[in-house]
């Protein structure tokens, strides 16, 4: 069987890590792919963000399944455009991607379904948004409509600070392009959660749950970024919990999706805030995680494409994914000056050792590979993932890795996975 993946980040080498195990995968393929997957999978020029790119691949290979990593393609409708040619592809098409491409969308139809969500207002026009500002007490949360890479998000102290934030939300100022709608947002209060399920459309199949840390500094200070870190554990949830997010938030969300004539297929990411009221949805994700990925297929002992299949002809069940009791932690590996400005192109060392490592495995995001040496190329560089028999020593032992690798200006967080085994977090 041959597969495409498409992505350049540590999700998508996670991803064709994982397919490449699978007994039935004779070729993984990746468009673009970065300087980890070129050692694991053939990577062929294109982007992400061009369909006319992915489609002259996907004609021309052949692929027996498509597998997407990031939201752009989804959201432009890469599955529509794929299914049309007859090319069998996993993820949901351009409507039912809109549970992630647009924040009013998702808020509109969790109030039409029930589905627990904080409580908010969808506005037009900065007029209107300075209007129903009154209407919230601070902090509050303002947020651009559209896919924003984790920029529309503002946690505002003020209402003058909330109104700040809308204008240039409306004018452009803040995301380079202007937001038709933003959602003011009630603040909620408490731990987030990563709950992910695989659907096909109808049923579906909870992954192990999974915690990221978005903030660039220790102790969750600083600006966000596109994740830091991100650990799993059984012990997050226990499986009463996992039960009521299956039936009040998952499945609710699957069957609402498919009333309303946008049947969503693929995975379908939960980013809830667990509160003093229950868990609320922060928001859809319609794809895999990053990096939550990493560590979550870090504990996946089944096969993927098996999962993969089951999503795309319409027959997920329970038991479409068998995990390891282990838990797992990934460490992000940044270039220093990163989410802000940051230089590329430095050489790295120590990947060779730590490959050695036992249960241990090292993702490339922004890197790339010449002369048989891989150099920086990114902001997030490597996700280095652990697993072990306890969250201590899963996160003790990657941070253990991350030490033997080295490159100028290297930049990680100290405490991944900190809170969750009652250490400070400094
Ligand atoms: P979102 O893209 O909607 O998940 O928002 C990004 C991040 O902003 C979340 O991971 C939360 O840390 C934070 N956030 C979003 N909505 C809220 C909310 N209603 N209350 C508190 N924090 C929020």
């Amino acid at each position: 069987m041959k597969i495409l993946v498409i992505g350049n980040g540590g999700r998508e080498h996670a991803l064709v890590w994982k397919l490449r195990q699978s007994p039935r995968v004779s070729q993984v393929l990746c468009v673009p792919g970065n300087g980890g997957i070129c050692q694991e999978a053939t990577c062929l020029p294109g982007e992400s963000r061009n369909l006319d790119d992915l489609l002259a691949v996907a004609h021309q290979q052949q692929p027996d399944i498509t597998v997407v990593g990031p939201e752009l393609p989804l959201s432009l409708g890469i599955v529509d455009e794929f299914s049309r040619r007859g090319l069998r592809i996993f993820g949901p098409t351009k409507a039912a991607a809109q549970l992630e491409s647009s924040k009013s969308f998702a808020k509109e139809f969790m109030q039409r379904h029930n589905i627990p969500t904080a409580r908010y207002a969808v506005c037009s026009s900065e007029e209107e948004m300075r209007k129903t500002l009154g209407l919230f007490s601070t902090p509050m949360v303002v947020k651009a409509d559209g896919l924003a890479a984790g920029k529309g998000v503002v946690v505002a102290r003020s209402k003058e600070e909330a109104a700040t934030a809308g204008a240039e939300m409306f004018n452009g100022k803040l995301l380079g392009a202007p937001s038709e709608k933003v959602v003011l947002e009630e603040f909620l209060q408490g731990e987030e959660l990563s709950f992910l399920v695989l659907s096909d459309g109808e049923r579906v199949a909870p992954l192990v749950v999974s915690q990221d840390h978005k903030r660039i500094g220790d102790g969750d200070t600083g600006p966000n970024t596109g994740g830091m870190g991100a650990y799993s554990a059984d012990s997050l949830v226990d499986s009463a919990m996992v039960e009521w997010l299956v039936n009040h938030v998952a499945k609710p969300t699957v069957a609402g999706m498919k009333s309303e004539g946008m049947e969503y297929r693929g995975i379908l990411y939960c980013g809830l805030m667990m509160t003093a009221r229950g868990p609320m949805v922060l928001e859809f994700n319609c794809r895999f995680g990053d990096p939550e990925t990493q560590a979550v297929l870090m504990r996946l002992e089944s096969d993927l494409v098996e999962a993969v299949e089951a999503s795309i002809e319409g027959r997920v069940s329970e038991g479409v994914f068998r995990w390891s009791p282990d838990a797992s932690c990934c460490v992000v590996v940044a270039s220093g000056g990163y989410p802000g400005s940051f230089v590329s192109g430095k050489m790295m060392s120590g990947l060779e050792r730590v490959a050695e490592i036992p249960n241990v495995k090292v993702f490339h995001a922004g890197s790339t590979r010449r002369d048989d040496m891989s150099y920086t190329s990114g902001g997030r560089v490597l996700g280095v993932t652990a697993r072990a028999s306890k969250l201590e020593e899963a996160v003790a032992c990657a941070y253990e890795a991350v030490k033997m690798i080295k490159f100028e200006d290297m930049y990680y967080r100290k405490d991944i996975g900190a809170r969750a085994i009652g250490k400070p977090e400094n």
